[in-house]
């Protein structure tokens, strides 16, 4: 009786076990609380406008002559 009861035992701690690694399997890097915060954004890196001086993401830069401006009307703009 005593071994069937271990068995049993087994099973309920294999099936938690299953159970928390599918719940964190959903959430990213296994977190010790189920209210992790969603991941913060990438950081992207920023540059600023040759001509104004504007900061943004150096993804949405115009580059020209090796320079990065917020948009191809400054391009065309001497840089300061
Ligand atoms: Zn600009």
């Amino acid at each position: 009786m005593s071994r069937l009861l271990f068995w049993l035992a087994l099973a309920v701690l294999v099936v938690m076990a299953v159970r928390s690694k599918l719940r964190g399997a959903g959430s990213g890097p296994a977190a010790p609380s189920r209210r992790a915060p969603p991941e913060p954004p990438a950081i992207e890196t920023m540059t600023s406008c040759a001509h104004c001086g504007l900061y943004f993401p150096a993804s949405e830069a115009v580059r020209a002559d090796g320079l990065d401006y917020c948009s191809p009307a400054h391009v065309r703009l001497p840089a300061k």
